[in-house]
C-alpha cells in the first residue's frame, strides 16, 4: 500500500520543518520527503515515468494506491495524549480502549498513554499485558500503558515496577491521587531511575485540599462551595522536586494548574533537576468563573483556576518551563456528572477536542506559533516517553495527523464517539480539526 500526501505544510517541531511538502509512505513507513510541486509528479498506472515537471524533487512514481490532496492542510506527526483514562479493565460504561482510541483517532491523535486507575489497578505484569492484548485487538491508535506506583494505587508498598517496565509500561503513576507519603515517592524514583522511566505524579497535597471540589479563591467564596488552595499542588511539586534531585530520577508533574507551580518548575529546570511537566487544554481555555453556573462538567481535579494562573500556565508554555499538552481525558457516565456539584465525580474529556481548543486557545492570537503548539504534543512527549515517534523522517513510522487549522466547527458532545459526554465545551465555536489520522501509513479516522 502506497499513499502520498501532496501538497501539505509539514510541520515537524523536532527537525524544525515548517513548508510545503510531499509525502510518500509505503509498508507502513515514511519513505520519502520532498518539495511539492504544483504539477502533478505522480501517475496513478506505474508506467515508471517521471512527469513532465522535472523539478520535482518526490521521485518515486511507482503506483501509488492513493493520493491524499493535503492542499491548505497542515500535515504533522501524529500527535501523542500522554495523560488519558481508557477506563477499560473496570469501568467499560464510561469508556473503552476501542471507544478510547476512537476517539484519539478522532482528535486527531496516534498515540495514548493510559493511566493505571482501571479496576484491577494495572500494577502487575498480567494487567499490562491484558491492555496491550486489548489495543492490540480493539485499539485504533498505539496504547502505551502507565504502570501504578504502588500496589492497588493505597500508597503504602510499591508496584513491582521493574515487572511493569518489562511488560511496556512507559512511566509509572498513581494518577488520580497522589504518593503522599515523601519516603515512598523517593524509593518510587529510585526505582524508578534504574529503568530511566518517569515518575509522573498527581501533585496534590491531600490534607490541604480536605474536601474541596472547587479552586479556593474569590469564586468559591461567592457560591460557599469549599476550596482546594494552589499551595495544595505547589506543595507537592516543590517536595517531589526535591526528591527528583535527591534520586537522579525523571519527574513528570501532570497537568500543572497553578502559577506557585510554574515557577517552580521554572527554577528547578535551571538548576538542572530532571522534571517536565503537563497542562490541560481545559486548564489554558477556561478559569474558576466557569463553575458559577454549577455545572459538573467544570469540576475536576486540579480545579479550574485563576486568571492569573491561566496566565502563568501561558507563560509556561511559551518559554519552555511546560513541556506537553496532555488531555487527562476522564470519562465518567452522564448520571455521575447528573449529581450535586459536591457529590459529581471530578474530570472530564478532552481527546476530541484538544487540537482545536488549543489552536482557538493559543495559535489564533499569537500567542503560540503553529509550530511551537505541535511540538507540545509531538515531539516534547515523544522525548519524555522515549517513544520512537513525534517526528518526520525517511523511515520513520507513518504516524501522521491531517488537520486544517482554520476549520470553524461547533462542539456537539452527542456527536462524540467517546462513550461519554462530560465535556465543558458543548456548543463552543471552535478552530481547527482533523482532517485524518493515519496510524503505521493506515488511514485509521478521516473527516
Ligand atoms: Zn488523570
Amino acid at each position: 500500500m502506497r499513499i502520498l500526501i501532496k501538497g501539505g505544510r509539514v510541520i515537524d517541531p523536532a527537525n524544525a520543518v515548517d513548508e510545503i511538502l510531499d509525502l510518500l509512505i509505503e509498508d507502513g513507513k515514511i519513505i520519502r520527503l520532498g518539495r511539492s510541486t504544483a504539477e502533478p509528479t505522480l501517475n496513478t498506472r506505474g508506467n515508471g515515468k517521471t512527469s513532465k515537471n522535472s523539478r520535482s524533487q518526490t521521485a518515486g512514481v511507482e503506483s501509488i494506491d492513493r493520493v491524499m490532496d493535503a492542499t491548505g492542510l497542515v500535515v504533522c506527526p501524529g500527535l501523542i495524549d500522554m495523560h488519558v483514562h481508557l477506563r477499560q479493565p473496570g469501568r467499560e460504561d464510561k469508556e473503552t480502549i476501542a471507544s478510547g482510541t476512537m476517539a484519539a483517532a478522532r482528535g486527531g491523535f496516534t498515540a495514548v498513554c493510559c493511566m493505571p486507575n482501571t479496576d484491577p489497578v494495572n500494577d502487575t505484569r498480567a494487567v499490562t499485558e491484558f491492555i496491550l492484548d486489548a489495543a492490540k485487538r480493539e485499539g485504533v491508535v498505539r496504547v502505551y500503558p502507565v504502570g501504578a506506583i504502588t500496589k492497588g494505587m493505597k500508597g503504602e508498598e510499591l508496584a513491582e515496577i521493574g515487572e511493569l517496565f518489562e511488560a511496556g509500561c512507559v512511566a509509572i503513576s498513581d494518577d488520580g491521587r497522589p504518593v503522599m507519603s515523601p519516603e515512598l515517592m523517593r524509593r518510587a524514583m529510585e526505582y524508578a531511575a534504574m529503568f530511566d522511566l518517569p515518575v509522573i505524579q498527581h501533585s496534590e497535597d491531600l490534607h490541604l485540599s480536605g474536601r474541596g471540589v472547587v479552586h479556593e479563591g474569590f469564586v468559591s467564596t461567592d457560591l460557599g462551595l469549599r476550596g482546594i488552595p494552589s499551595a495544595s499542588e505547589a506543595v507537592m511539586v516543590a517536595r517531589d522536586i526535591l526528591l527528583a534531585e535527591l534520586t537522579g530520577a525523571r519527574l513528570h508533574i501532570a497537568h500543572v494548574s497553578a502559577a506557585e507551580s510554574v515557577r517552580l518548575i521554572r527554577e528547578a529546570k535551571a538548576r538542572g533537576v530532571r522534571v517536565s511537566c503537563e497542562v490541560t487544554p481545559h486548564h489554558l481555555a477556561l478559569t474558576e468563573e466557569a463553575v458559577r453556573g454549577f455545572s459538573t462538567h467544570a469540576k475536576m481535579n486540579p480545579p479550574l483556576r485563576s486568571e492569573a494562573d491561566r496566565q502563568a500556565l501561558i507563560e509556561g508554555l511559551r518559554d519552555g518551563t511546560i513541556d506537553v499538552i496532555a488531555t487527562d481525558h476522564a470519562p465518567h457516565t452522564v448520571q455521575e456528572k447528573e449529581q450535586e456539584f459536591d457529590q459529581a465525580p471530578f474530570g472530564v474529556i478532552g481527546l476530541e477536542t484538544a487540537l482545536a481548543v488549543t489552536i482557538t486557545t493559543l495559535v489564533h492570537p499569537g500567542v503560540l506559533t503553529l509550530s511551537q503548539a505541535m511540538g507540545k504534543f509531538t515531539s516534547e512527549p515523544a522525548r519524555i516517553l522515549k517513544l520512537p515517534k513525534g517526528r518526520i523522517a525517511e523511515g520513520a513510522d507513518a504516524d501522521l495527523t491531517i488537520f486544517d487549522p482554520t476549520r470553524e466547527w461547533e462542539v456537539d458532545a452527542g456527536a462524540f464517539v467517546s462513550k461519554s459526554r462530560n465535556t465543558p465545551f458543548h456548543g463552543w465555536r471552535l478552530k481547527g480539526q482533523a482532517v485524518a489520522t493515519l496510524v503505521a501509513g493506515k488511514v485509521v479516522w478521516e473527516a
